[in-house]
């Protein structure tokens, strides 16, 4: 390949209101505040990078990501695009904690180089396939919201319900019960973002039974540090068990096979960066536990990444990439498909296909 060096980088914030503010056990989001990295090719070529920071999930702020793009401006420019692994090994090696903000940088690049290759995005990935289809998360809202939540849903076409659990197990319950009466055919997947102890999961999990409800998935129950509290909901349930916040990375992939306590584990660009993901889903795959992706609160940009991710990868069992912006107020134009429930990625647009409005 001829030697394509990155002339600039710019980095900006992203700011959209949402519709409806976003409600999970560990906080509520009104808005979407990320971060855009664009690197320019000295042949023209532009990538697109999001940062979608959860402080309470990654420690991370947009502030804080602005500042940590910023600082590694000039470490970047001038560097040949091929050259993207060695890169992001510096970053990550500097910018250890920064995740969402070299997840970003990861992005730009990648998306930059897959646009020098000509291809899309999830050929980089491995090709597996360009269709991806998701849930959709219902959050924490009053029964009778989440069963008229759960209809219209149901109607537009999802066969996978998630909802947030968590917070007060009655009330989870009685939200459970009005999902399945408004969307009595669809799968609910649960997580409860580290919302219970070991035996309030089990708790949780029997009172489900007794209503006959029987989840497809319960993601991360309990506190992401305590492996052994997971393993003992799993060892006590049939109902799969998934890892999501006690998964950033390889090493953490790697202790929770060797702890046995996941039956899934939840693949976030944000959590990991993109290059670290490749490795998390091999050894995933490795130990015969199921892969599922999720997301932050990210743009089409971000999201569409994850999807050539999933897509690509062919690999996953439980996709959670559910647009949260209204399409009028979305910065970015093109991307995937998105048809509920379904995503569709084109061969006609290289990289992630997204351009800025
Ligand atoms: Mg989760």
């Amino acid at each position: 390949m001829k030697k394509i060096k990155i002339k600039k980088i710019f980095i900006e914030p992203v700011n959209v209101e949402l519709d409806e503010p976003f409600r999970i056990a560990i906080g509520t989001k009104y808005s979407i505040e990320n971060a855009l990295v664009t690197v320019v090719l000295d042949n023209g070529i532009e990538g697109y990078g999001e940062a979608a920071p959860l402080e309470s999930i990654n420690g991370e702020n947009q502030a804080t990501v602005l500042a940590t793009l910023k600082s590694c401006v000039d470490f970047i420019k001038g560097k040949e695009i091929i050259d993207f692994r060695a890169i992001s090994k510096t970053l990550k090696s500097v910018f250890w904690a920064q995740v969402t903000a070299r997840c970003a940088l990861e992005m730009a690049l990648l998306d930059a180089y897959t646009k020098v290759l000509n291809i899309p995005m999830y050929q980089f990935f491995g090709g597996a396939g360009n269709k991806a289809e998701t849930d959709y998360t219902i959050d924490i809202v009053p029964p009778d919201v989440a069963k008229v939540n759960a209809k219209k849903l149901s109607k537009e076409g999802y066969r996978v319900l998630k909802t947030k659990v968590g917070k007060n197990i009655v009330d989870d319950i009685d939200r459970l019960l009005a999902i399945r009466d408004g969307a009595p055919g669809c799968g609910i997947t649960l997580d409860a973002n580290q919302g219970y102890s070991p035996a309030e999961a089990l708790h949780f999990l029997n009172e489900l039974e007794k209503n006959d409800i029987r989840p497809i998935m319960f993601e991360q129950p309990v506190i992401k540090s305590d492996l052994r509290g997971m393993r003992f909901v799993k060892d006590h349930t049939s109902v799969l068990i998934g890892a999501d916040e006690s998964v950033f990375t390889s090493a953490d992939a790697i202790n929770v096979v060797l702890a046995g306590c996941a039956d899934v584990i939840n693949i976030k660009l944000m959590k990991s960066g993109i290059i670290e993901a490749l490795d998390i889903a091999a050894i995933a795959r490795s130990a015969n536990i199921k892969l599922m992706i999720g997301c932050m609160l990210e743009s089409k940009l971000a999201l569409g990444c994850a999807v050539h991710f999933a897509a690509g990868q062919g690999c996953f069992d439980f996709i959670d990439l559910d647009p949260h912006i209204d399409p009028a107020r979305e910065p970015f134009t093109g991307g995937p498909v998105y048809k509920a429930p379904c995503y569709t990625l084109s061969d006609d647009l290289p990289g992630i296909g997204c351009q800025k409005r």
